[in-house]
């Protein structure tokens, strides 16, 4: 039986804090001799096709997926996205948990979650104080729920997607009271068009705007799996690509166009995978931590 929570539009910044975190003492792994990628599981979106020029007939499956990812380094620990419902909001019960949220656009969201991101990270060894860096691909709602838990990690953004964050009125979907901590966290603020996380190639920040006017993917190249490019949302259904759909709420969909262009060379060059984060078929397809790729 699923639980039904609906969430007020605007909660505190406070009670979006880290409670709960503190009660998980992980037994703290040592870092890898080579990259681990971590595949979290951070829930299930129910969406409106038509909101990506597609229809119901022409997507498998009308769910996206949401990712979180851990890339565990051995010169660090970077979280990349941070999930779409806060794990202080809810009640795992070990099985799947509605939540019904209702953001300043007064759309509702449907996420079906089934476990805490901190619970994940603890089976994986980590808690949130030995994440050395955050980056999201973007400050919409679904990627930065449990960001505040990471404001003592080093945060990776771009200018123009910190200033959207901040604004008065930050635009578009977005959920401002996760992440208000990170106004304070340590801050790279990323210019190039690809930012060499670690120093050796093989954790890289790539500028694609468009979606929102900051948005980045994370190329990795592993040892046994080879280049990935996970996609932020510069995809979300995977026939937006086949088909050549674009969302109808891009901050800029001519930028999104030439975001999508670079990346099918980029792609083509490195001979790397894309992992479209929301493509619900595709990530149930992955191996989920403790598991891991490398
Ligand atoms: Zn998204």
């Amino acid at each position: 039986m699923l639980r039904l929570f609906l969430l007020p539009v605007a909660l505190s910044a406070c009670a979006l804090s880290a409670a709960g975190w503190a009660a998980v003492q992980p037994a703290r792994a040592e870092r890898p001799s080579s990259i681990r990628l971590y595949v979290f599981d951070g829930g299930t979106l129910e969406s409106d096709v038509s909101r990506y020029e597609l229809t119901k007939e022409e997507v498998g499956t009308t769910e996206l997926s949401i990712g979180v990812y851990l890339i565990v380094h051995p010169k660090g620990v970077l979280l990349w996205e941070a999930g779409a419902i806060p794990d202080g909001s809810w009640t795992p019960t070990g099985n799947p948990v509605e939540q019904r949220i209702v953001l300043a656009d007064s759309r509702e969201r449907r996420v079906t979650m089934r476990k805490p991101l901190h619970g994940q990270l603890a089976a994986v060894g980590y808690a949130p104080a030995d994440v050395t860096h955050l980056a999201l691909s973007h400050y919409h709602w679904d990627h930065t729920a449990n960001a505040n838990a990471f404001a003592g990690a080093t945060w990776l953004v771009r200018q123009l997607e910190r200033d959207a964050m901040f604004a008065d009125t930050p635009v578009g979907a977005v959920w401002p009271e996760t992440y208000t901590s990170l106004r304070k966290s340590r801050t790279v603020i990323v210019k190039a068009d690809e930012h060499d996380v670690f120093d050796d190639g093989t954790v890289i920040l790539k500028s694609a705007p468009g979606h929102t006017p900051g948005h980045q993917v994370l190329y990795l190249t592993l040892a046994k799996t080879g280049g990935v490019v996970l996609s932020g949302d510069l995809y979300h259904y995977p026939q937006e690509r086949t088909l050549k759909r674009l969302p109808v709420f891009e901050f800029n969909a001519e930028q999104t166009r030439a975001s999508r262009r670079i990346l099918d060379a980029f792609l083509e060059r490195t001979r790397a995978q894309l992992w479209i984060q929301h493509d619900y078929e595709a990530d149930a397809k992955l191996k989920k931590a403790p598991a891991y790729y490398e």
